[in-house]
Parts: C-alpha cells; structure tokens; sequence
C-alpha cells in the first residue's frame, strides 16, 4: 500500500513540470472508490497550478477547483508526455500541455475527486479530519503530548488512527516506537513530554528517511505499477520477529493490534 512517503514521493516526481500546463481532456476508466464528482469533460480548458500533498491525498490545484487523488490501496501516478493506450487498469487519464498525468490502479481503491475548493463540503469530507503533518511546522513535540494525553488507546493504534498526525502507516509507526524506545501497547495517555519528544523526533526521521530513499529511486517509482513501487527503509523491528534486534540482539516479537502486526523488541522498548 502506497504510504506517505511514496505519496510525496510520487508528488515530487511530477509537480515541477505539470504546475502551469492546460487541461486538454479528462478521461476516466472504471469506477473508483468514489465518484468524481464533475464532468471531467468539463476540466477541459483549466489549468493546473501546483501539486500539494495532504496526508496520503495528492491535491492537483487548478485555476478553479482541486482535484483530490488518493492512491488507495495498489495505485501509481505516472507523468509523461505520452501514455501508451490506455491498459485494464489504467481508471484515469489527464492529458495536459505538457504530458499526460495517469493513474493505475488494480484494486480500485484509490480516487480522483473533484472539489470547488480545499474549504468546500467535497474536499473536506477527504480531509477534514486528517492530523497534522508529520514533515510540516505544524507537527510540535508539546502540542503532539498534549494530543496523546488524551487518548487512552495504544500509542501504536493511535498513530495509524491518523487523527492526531496524519499518514505514519504500519511499517513506520512500528519504527518510529523502536527508534524512541517505546513499547506499541502503551497507553498514549501515559506517555511523557520526554518521550513524546523522542517520538516526535523518530516519526520525522523514518519519513524523512524514506522520502530521501525513495527520491533516490525517483525514476523507478515514477514508472512502477502497483506494489513495485514500494521502498524499504533497512528496518531494525518490521517484519523481522523471531531475529535478533539489532540493537541489543534480543528476539524480535511480533503481536497483533487492531487486525494489524506490530513488531518490537522487548528490551530496547519499555
Ligand atoms: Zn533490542
């Protein structure tokens, strides 16, 4: 599943060149996870102002309007000034003055959205209850304590949850808790401003450093399809129960929260 790094990643790998280009048509495949809520005929003519990112949503800024895209859970974008025809999976296409903007997508999760504005019912439905972002100044080591304190599920669950920062998936929640010493099955509520801190610091590293890695591939990811794109960050606890932890060489455990696996070291997290 694409997760936010490979989200900004995928933004980074088109934004520069799409920000200015006229809309010449829109065309979609089959069904996705929403309805798009426009004619896309009707984008024809408008033009795209830049690419940001929202938690895993890439927001295509057009001179009257957004379009919301959301990878879901097998999605790929793809750049460029020609397209092959269009394959069984390819659900959107959006041919512009400077190339053609695709999305792939299998499992027909993701979405293409359209909204009049960020502040509008549309958009907001999609982002309204998103936390803040992990990479952006908003994310502050005191405000995320003050947050956690007032959730008493495990700090791992609230992290996916999304609400309280956006987009720390599986993979780098379970990271993030190792790098900071904390055990996934600890209260939010009872975690310190100390350790709040260390978290906070630990949540920005593994994005980071999966958004530097994954920029190091950029060409590749930018071609994938599907699970392809996807990046490994050398993990110290994902995936590796029953190994030793890297740091101290006790055995990796692995338990369940929330139908997700989780992976930690009983020794490295208290
Ligand atoms: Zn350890």
């Amino acid at each position: 599943m694409p997760e936010l790094p490979e989200v900004e990643v995928t933004r980074l790998s088109f934004a520069d060149r799409i920000a200015g280009a006229r809309i010449v048509s829109a065309r979609l495949g089959k069904p996705l996870r929403w309805p798009m809520g426009v004619d896309p005929a009707s984008l024809a003519g408008r033009t795209v102002t830049g690419v940001r990112r929202r938690g895993k949503y890439l927001l295509l800024d057009l001179d009257e309007g957004l379009l919301l895209l959301h990878l879901g859970m097998s999605g790929s974008v793809s750049f460029a000034p020609t397209q092959p025809p269009p394959g069984p999976h390819d659900h959107f296409d959006l041919a512009t003055s400077r190339g053609v903007l695709r999305l792939n997508d299998p499992r027909r999760f993701g979405a293409v959205v359209h909204a009049p504005s960020e502040d509008s019912p549309e958009a907001r439905k999609l982002l309204g209850r998103l936390g803040v972002e992990p990479l952006g100044p908003d994310f502050d080591p005191r405000v995320f304590h003050v947050a956690l304190r007032q959730r008493r599920a495990p700090i791992k669950q609230v992290l996916l949850a999304g609400d309280v920062v956006v987009g720390v998936g599986n993979i780098y929640a379970s990271e993030a808790l190792f790098l900071a010493g904390i055990r996934p099955t600890t209260s939010a509520s009872r975690i310190s401003l100390e350790r709040a801190t260390r978290l906070h610091a630990a949540v920005r590293d593994v994005l980071a450093r999966a958004v530097a890695k994954g920029g190091s591939t950029l060409r590749d990811f930018s071609n994938a399809h599907g699970e392809s794109g996807y990046f490994q960050l050398e993990a110290m606890v994902y995936d590796r129960a029953g190994e030793p932890c890297r740091a101290c060489g006790t055995l990796v455990r692995r338990l369940v929260q929330g139908q997700r696996a989780t992976y930690w070291c009983p020794t490295c997290q208290k």
